[in-house]
């Protein structure tokens, strides 16, 4: 058996000139990724709506692909039927008693008609399928303003019938805006910020420095399984993994303490740069959020990223941890994030670090440290995983 998914494209609406390759990204994206669910999968765009016809044994993967796809506003598996009043009140029918099955109590008709050649109007065939629902399945009620279900019309080139519509990622496709160099630690924010970019259309590279054997390998591990989560609604990201250890114990040793988080930032943001500019990302992307921890009051932001010529991009950086923690659940993110592995030693994290550095102080102290060849050895040595 063929099942049939609707899927509604998001935000497409609004780019003007720019919506024939965004459509086209979207397309070439949902065939990338259908092509690792299996063969014999069809597709097609028309009027607005993508279609995904498949063998019945490859729903819950098609299921899972169409949960992570950024670009589309919903989806639903669809039941297709013939073209006339008849056959559609009677899909609408089978419909409510699904929801009657599912133990839904109150829903809504909606229909819409770009056929307009059908004889009735969509009013008029919202009417007549919820007057027939609740006829054949007496316990189901209309409610319009709070449904617990709707139950969609569409009449097309074909004629849909469908309810239990799920929500979409949204968003922009993934490849319509640059690509992005994510700076991904093991914590709750970077991974979010790697999604919100990527939801803007951004390709997604990533950057992580651990400090083996001041850091563990299951915290290492922890930043492997980040991307991995964050890959899937990225179409895949290369996680470039880089030993800061030497980097870290020289800023140790040679710096003022409470100066050292605001250094190491500095140092890990030009890495993050070099690495950049080489693979052509146009960016940087961070977790940072204003004045979370010290590392991030306006300061020390404007600090660390004093000496880049990359901009900077911190999608976070007017989020509450809340919301940020919010969207980690949503994501899939957060129950990594929270495992107990961290990706930095307490013994380089000063008990009081500066608040707010000056730009011209945190320079004085870089320089002193001539870091180049260190973050040179670093990223000669990096590992690389897909
Ligand atoms: P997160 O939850 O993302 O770890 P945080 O609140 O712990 O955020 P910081 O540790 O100050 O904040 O890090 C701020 C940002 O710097 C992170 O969101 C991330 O983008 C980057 N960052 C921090 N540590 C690393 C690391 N080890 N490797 C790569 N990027 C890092
Ligand atoms: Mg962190």
């Amino acid at each position: 058996m063929i099942n049939t998914w609707l899927l509604k494209p998001a935000e497409l609406i609004l780019k003007g000139d720019n919506r024939k390759s965004f459509e086209g990204t979207l397309k070439n994206n949902i065939h990338i990724l259908l092509s690792s669910v299996g063969s014999g999968i069809k597709t097609k765009y028309t009027s607005g709506r993508y279609y995904i016809h498949a063998p019945c044994e490859y729903a819950e993967k098609i299921e899972n692909v169409l949960s992570h796809l950024i670009g589309i506003s919903g989806w639903a598996k669809t039941e297709t039927c013939e073209k006339n009043e008849e056959a559609v009140i009677k899909a609408c029918v089978e419909e409510g008693k699904k929801l009657f099955k599912n133990g839904i109590k109150t829903f809504k008709i909606d229909a819409r008609r770009t056929d307009k050649s059908f004889p009735l109007t969509s009013y008029e065939l919202c009417c007549k399928a919820g007057e027939a629902v609740t006829n054949a399945v007496s316990s189901l009620k209309v409610d319009i303003h709070n449904p617990q279900d709707v139950i969609r019309i569409e009449i097309r080139e074909k004629a849909l019938v469908y309810s239990g519509g799920k929500k979409g990622c949204g968003g922009l496709p993934v490849g319509t805006a640059g690509r992005g160099m994510l700076l991904l630690s093991g914590g709750i924010d970077s991974p979010v910020a790697g999604f919100l970019m990527a939801s803007r259309g951004m390709n997604i590279d990533a950057i992580h420095f651990h400090a083996y054997p001041y850091t563990s390998l299951e915290a290492k591990q922890k930043v492997i399984s980040l991307a991995k989560i964050t890959g899937a609604y990225c179409m895949g990201i290369r996680l470039y993994i880089l030993n800061f250890t030497k980097v870290q114990m020289k800023i140790k040793e040679r710096a003022p303490f409470p100066w050292t988080t605001i250094l190491l930032r500095m140092a890990m943001m030009e890495a993050a740069q070099k690495a950049a500019q080489k693979i052509k990302c146009k960016c940087l992307i961070t977790g940072e959020s204003l004045s979370q921890v010290a590392s991030q009051t306006i300061e020390n932001l404007t600090c660390t990223q004093s000496r880049l010529s990359l901009p900077v991009l911190r999608p976070l950086i007017g989020f509450s941890k809340e919301d940020i923690i919010k969207k980690a659940k949503q994501t899939g993110t957060f129950d990594t994030s929270i495992q107990p592995y961290h990706d930095c030693c307490t013994l380089f994290s000063p008990p009081h670090p500066v608040l707010h550095g000056k730009i011209q102080e945190a320079n004085f102290y870089y320089e002193k440290l001539e870091l180049e060849s260190l973050i040179d050895e670093a990223l000669k040595n990096y590992e690389m995983v897909k």
